[in-house]
């Protein structure tokens, strides 16, 4: 086996297992602050997900018999940081679902670059089983990318629209 490859392997899979942590703490806040039911309901969806992802790479550091082990994601950190911020900005406002939209679907995007990345180094390794479980956890997220592009047509035009405060709940 590649020992490079695959102390670079368990580094990124390290990112990882700190980024599902940190989204699985930031989601709830978008959950609350969503007024768009059907954009709470995916969220929400996609939490327990993120749930059995922390899970999944957990089963990935076995296969590997490495510990579980977080390092500090500094790009999900930054990005959930903007996220909170957008989202705050515009908490009493029509664009409220369509920030958290965005918000979410760079996190989305994040993880589909970074599991297509680990999926094919598991493969490279030969450790079949890791590659499948990520291959899992990599379906999921382009899943939730995918509803969150369907949500956002509706919300997009949605932001536009003068509402008054408190009238946001479809
Ligand atoms: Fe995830
Ligand atoms: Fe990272
Ligand atoms: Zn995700």
């Amino acid at each position: 086996m590649n020992d490079t490859l695959k102390a670079l392997f368990i580094e990124e899979l390290e990112d990882m297992y700190d980024a599902e942590q940190r989204i699985t703490k930031a989601l709830p806040k978008l959950i609350e602050a969503a007024t768009c039911k059907d954009l709470k309901a995916g969220l929400e969806k996609h939490l327990k997900e993120t749930e059995g992802h922390v899970k999944k790479l957990e089963q990935v550091f076995k296969s590997f018999d490495a510990e579980p082990n977080a390092a500090k994601c500094e790009a999900i950190t930054g990005i959930l940081a903007e996220g909170d911020t957008i989202v705050k900005k515009n908490k009493k406002n029509s664009a409220i679902n369509a920030a958290i939209i965005s918000a979410a679907q760079k996190v989305e995007h994040y993880e589909i670059a970074s599991y297509g990345t680990l999926k094919s180094w598991a493969g490279i390794l030969g450790n079949n089983e890791a590659a499948e479980i990520i291959n899992q956890i990599l379906e999921e997220e382009k899943n939730a990318d995918r509803s969150l592009n369907e949500l956002s047509e509706e919300k997009n035009e949605e932001a536009l629209e003068e509402v008054a405060p408190g009238t946001l709940n479809r």
